[in-house]
């Protein structure tokens, strides 16, 4: 476990960037940026007689970074490029062409990158990380300077050397690393959740109150812009399982029957799997807490926000508790797909959507944590098993799937007494962490087995 108290800031977990993988498309392109300002902070006689620039991709981003658009990504942040300011369409559009080649301006030199420059590695590579991706900067085939990157899940990266970042520096007002403490500081102090979070916030990142909620608005923006555009946008979806649309399907269906009892369901299914075909499709997203699962709280928060009719202030208080669930896990476990399989991607998500609908509704802390508990539970063991590496199937569906049992994990942690809930949210993290550690690579991000088999690609 992890010794030190948590620092991540909300504005880590919930990022802006290209789709569809937030560990094989927004983690690779800044490990490539700061590959990129390094080999740009060299001593000028270090590059000198450098011909080229080398990429190797291992593990679960070597499986399945084509389809993820790993290359596209590696190659963008070479060119300078940051997630949060990347355009969709011409990160699409990279590495089309085979022969093209990309200009990598380091001082006053010029290298050519193109495809036959990024290798991805089969074979095993000793690593602390299932996402490893090493840069070379090469002369005459020889390896003149390297750096080694591990993506960590959710966009998060570390670089070799520096696994152990020293928190030590930052002084947080309310330390905690469990949901035992997490609630033994709020009852100390007398705070509300968001009241809690927001000062430990400021610490981190020196940002005013005014300012991280004015941030936290213009995320649930841009999750909102990527349900309205996945609702507006038809046809199929890039890569060959040529997939198809069907979020404004469901939209038009569950407008049509507003009446029903079912219409408030399918409306949940359309925003769900409209930010998650955004995402398949390269567009623009936020983590939550990574791509592949960025369609289960934007879908909520679309339906806490025009259904449910919530206040700023209390979608803001619903996305504190919401990061709270996503940083615990985090910390204590992994929100990877590569380390944990799906349960760490969409099983976190809809933990944190729990918490955000149970904290929308104005529920106690104990409440929250029944709910992130039940969210986390009916997940475990779940595989990461996409169809040709893409982030489709299961992916997009399996976002509308963990949206819905979010709102069921609320209905069940707010029925009778939360604080009789027998398992709680720190015990499910633990057995979260072993069953990621047990289950076999071959379901984690690898497309080596399960569903990734059962079906042909056309
Ligand atoms: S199956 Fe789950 S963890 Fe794997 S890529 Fe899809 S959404 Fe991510």
């Amino acid at each position: 476990m992890n010794n030190s108290p948590i620092t991540t800031s909300i504005f880590d977990l919930f990022k802006v960037g290209p789709g569809p993988s937030s560990s094989h498309t927004i983690g690779p392109m800044k490990a490539a940026y700061d590959f990129l300002e390094r080999l740009r902070h060299l001593p000028e006689a270090t590059g000198e007689s450098a011909d080229s620039i080398h990429v190797h991709l291992y593990g679960s981003l070597s499986a399945t970074g084509k389809g993820h658009g790993t290359d596209r990504a590696i190659v963008a942040g070479l060119l300078g490029w940051q997630p949060e300011s990347t355009d969709p369409v011409a990160l699409m559009a990279m590495l089309k062409e085979p022969a093209v080649t990309y200009p990598v301006v380091v001082g006053n030199r010029t290298f050519d990158l193109g495809a036959e420059h990024i290798h991805f590695e089969r074979k095993k590579y000793e690593s602390p990380f299932a996402n490893t991706v090493v840069f070379k900067l090469v002369a005459n085939g020889n390896g003149l300077y390297e750096e080694e990157y591990y993506s960590i899940g959710g966009g998060f990266i570390l670089r070799k050397g520096e696994e152990a970042v020293d928190q030590s520096a930052i002084q947080l007002p309310y330390k905690y690393q469990t949901m035992k403490e997490l609630k033994t500081r709020l009852a100390d102090h007398q705070l509300t959740l968001e009241q809690l979070m927001l000062a430990n916030e400021t610490a981190v990142t020196g940002r005013s109150t005014k300012e991280i909620n004015l941030r936290i608005d213009h995320l649930l923006d841009f999750m909102h812009k990527a349900v309205r555009r996945g609702l507006r946008h038809t046809g199929t979806l890039p890569g060959s399982i040529k997939l198809r649309r069907k979020a404004p399907v469901l939209f038009q269906q569950a407008r049509g029957l507003a009446q029903s009892s079912d219409s408030f369901l399918i409306f949940l299914n359309s925003y769900c799997l409209a930010a998650s075909e955004e995402n398949a499709a390269g567009g623009i997203v936020v983590t939550a807490p990574t791509s592949g699962a960025s369609g289960v709280i934007p879908g909520l928060t679309y339906l806490a926000k025009h259904h449910f009719h919530y206040s700023k202030e209390t979608l803001r208080a619903g996305m504190w508790a919401a990061a709270a669930v996503g940083f615990l896990v985090k910390h204590n476990a992994s929100i990877s797909g590569a380390e944990m399989g799906c349960m760490g991607e969409i099983g976190t998500a809809s933990a944190m959507g729990a918490a955000f609908l149970t904290q929308c509704a104005g529920h106690s802390i104990e409440a929250i944590e029944a709910a992130a508990e039940i969210g986390i539970e009916h997940h475990l063991g779940m595989t990461c098993d996409p169809i040709g590496g893409y982030v489709q199937i299961p992916c997009i569906e399996r976002n509308a799937m963990g949206a819905v049992k979010a709102y069921n994990a609320f209905l069940l942690a707010t029925a009778g007494t939360p604080a009789n809930q027998k398992i709680s949210l720190d015990a499910v993290i633990k057995v979260m962490k072993a069953t990621g550690r047990d289950m076999s690579t071959k379901y984690k991000e690898t497309s080596e087995a399960g569903l990734a088999l059962s079906a042909t690609e056309c």
